[in-house]
């Protein structure tokens, strides 16, 4: 059996939401481009390599409202019907731009995350990652925060229907709203976000007290830090919260959201790890050996993401990853090496203030959250 699957197809990066738009699905090339020079996929390294599958409409209607979905079929072919663009958190010059094919780009990125989950079920292979998933911000009757169709959701309803309980970790540099907001009255489903806080970034949620309500109180756990964590604290406060609540709930399924909008070079969020520091996490999932769909997620900077995300694989398919990339990379993109030699410069005093607030956030978890799941 193969140790890992990558599903990608060149489809999925050649949309473009905005000339001047941060998020650029040619990233998800990128990141491709360099496994490929790698051998990940050259059919002797243990990975297989799959194409997505639109998402159908029935799947997509197990989170979106009728109308949200038949909207976004509208918009995306350039007309309007009965439907404001406004009503639906789209506008030409925000967040969420209508572009020309995003139905169909939305169906694809969330048919492949079905792909990966389809794969992880049935137990083709230990992990599946769609680094075009991880739309996590989508809401059932809106866009928001460049994701149309919350795949997340949608992946995890489907393996709800298979599966008691899944664990689904999300550590992208903003809240996992639209996750949390799906199963925030459930015990079948913990969520775990660690997040630059609210009171910085976008979505403005995700504070330390919301924590799930009914039978899901204890199941949404929020880990909010502040501008300048670096891996070292990062790593602890994952450690902290994490890997005991994982232990203690027992998933079949892990989910995980691998945003690499936490690194210290990305242009639109404030937090400092490397791309050693974001490795480290997606190594502690691997050692949990539980069914593992990895999904992708934020990541404004294309060098970042091509290499965290080519790390990220390299752990899930034990791929030998050297220094330096290939020449004809290289030349391409201009990316030299994988990691970085250096930690990214944070000033003593902003060490200490980020250090602080991660030592209360995982203070008030486990205050508020362990002893649900009976730990102390
Ligand atoms: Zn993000």
């Amino acid at each position: 059996m193969k140790k890992a699957a990558f599903i990608y197809d060149p489809q999925l990066s050649t949309h473009v939401l905005r000339d001047d738009h941060v998020m650029r699905p040619s990233r998800l090339q990128y990141t491709f481009e360099l496994l490929d020079s790698y051998g990940a996929f050259d059919g002797k390294a243990p990975s297989l390599l799959l194409s997505p599958r639109k998402a159908t409409e029935e799947e997509v209607l197990t989170f979106h409202t009728r109308e949200y979905l038949e909207a976004v079929k509208l918009f995306s072919r350039g007309e309007h019907g009965p439907y404001d663009p406004l009503q639906f958190n789209f506008s030409q010059y925000g967040d969420n731009p209508v572009y020309p094919g995003m139905y169909e780009a939305a169906l694809l990125s969330t048919g492949a995350s079905l792909v990966a989950a389809e794969l992880v079920l049935n137990k083709e292979v230990p992990v599946a990652f769609n680094i075009s998933g991880g739309l996590h911000h989508a809401m059932p009757g809106h866009a928001s925060g460049f994701c149309i169709f919350n795949d997340p959701v949608i992946a995890i309803n489907y393996l709800l229907k298979h599966v008691s309980r899944v664990a689904y970790v999300d550590i992208d540099c903003h809240h996992g709203d639209g996750v949390q907001a799906a199963f925030y009255n459930t015990d079948r489903v913990l969520t775990i976000s660690l997040h630059e806080s609210g009171r910085w970034l976008f979505p403005g949620t995700g504070d330390v007290t919301e924590i799930g309500q009914g039978r899901g109180l204890g199941y949404s756990v929020n880990v909010p830090l502040a501008p300048y964590t670096t891996d070292e604290m990062y790593l602890w406060a994952f450690r902290e919260v994490v890997l005991p609540l994982l232990h203690a709930y027992r998933p079949d399924v892990l989910v995980t959201q691998l945003g690499v909008d936490t690194h210290f070079n990305d242009p639109i969020t404030h937090l400092a790890l490397t791309s050693q520091g974001f490795t480290a996490c997606v190594e502690e999932f691997r050692n949990l050996v539980v069914p593992w769909l990895a999904l992708g997620g934020g990541g404004y900077d294309m060098s970042a993401v091509a290499r965290c995300w080519t790390l990220a694989y390299g752990v899930m398919a034990g791929l030998e990853l050297p220094e330096p990339v290939s020449a004809s990379y290289r030349e391409r993109y201009g990316i030299t090496h994988l990691r970085e030699s250096e930690k990214p410069p944070v000033e003593p005093e902003m060490h200490t203030l980020a250090r602080r607030f991660a030592e209360e956030s995982v203070r008030e978890v486990k205050r508020l959250v362990f002893p649900v799941h009976r730990l102390t």
